[in-house]
């Protein structure tokens, strides 16, 4: 290994369901307004307009039991979603091509600072500030696809403190994995590491601290946590 002038950063590494073996963070890329339902709540239009993304940072992922709830918000928003992890990469990968680019799924949640967000919105700048802060995108261990094959349907939910919050199934997507996979290639040049938060299905809504957050999506997993 090369000396660096700085101790280099560490990779971020999720678990792998029966596994020793970790899968390692590169990138990390969002799709908005996925789901028909949760587009019309946020105001939007739930037609087929091309899909829109936007990024956390890798470090943003973690395996973990709490959330910290974080500075500079009170409205921190839920948003439970099909995390899929890629093993392979390109640009202008063909949706026929792009279900052999994946590794495997997760379930995870895009925590939001919902008011950060909104300002963001009326004011044309971008979201960063309300997506990409620490320990914003808690996620289950992977499971390959090797064991699960690629889900197309199937519940997915998220109940805070027993009450079921969030309900749709992956059927609903909007845009599909295959789809979201190419038309990211055409943005981006993809590669192994890199992982897809797929949106939300409505019911997205606030929690505070104390609260205990559960999730899941059939076939997938599950995850629980509690907001610290
Ligand atoms: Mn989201």
């Amino acid at each position: 290994m090369l000396a660096t002038v700085i101790p280099a950063p560490e990779t971020v590494l999720l678990d792998v369901e029966g596994a020793k073996e970790r899968f390692p963070v590169r990138r990390v890329y969002c799709v908005g307004r996925n789901y028909a339902d949760h587009a019309l709540e946020m105001g939007g239009d739930p037609s087929r307009e091309p899909p829109f993304f936007f990024q956390k940072n890798a470090d943003n992922l973690y395996n973990g039991k709490t959330f910290p709830y974080p500075p500079l918000s009170s409205s921190v928003h839920h948003e439970v979603e099909l995390v899929v992890a890629l093993s392979a990469g390109g640009a202008d990968i063909a949706v026929g091509d792009a279900l052999s680019k994946v590794y495997g799924y997760a379930v995870g949640i895009d925590f939001t600072r919902r008011d950060l967000q909104d300002v963001a919105k009326k004011m044309s700048r971008p979201w960063e500030a309300a997506k990409a802060f620490e320990k914003s995108a808690p996620v289950s261990a992977l499971v390959p696809a090797s064991k699960i094959g690629h889900p197309q349907a199937g519940g997915v939910w998220l109940d805070v403190n027993g009450q079921r919050k969030q309900s749709g199934d992956l059927n609903q997507l909007i845009w599909k994995l295959p789809e979201i996979i190419a038309e990211l290639s055409k943005l981006f040049v993809l590669a192994p590491g890199d992982v897809i938060m797929t949106g939300t299905p409505a019911g997205v809504g606030p929690v505070v601290k104390g609260d205990k957050v559960a999730c899941g999506i059939e076939g997938v997993g599950k995850l629980s946590l509690t907001v610290a």
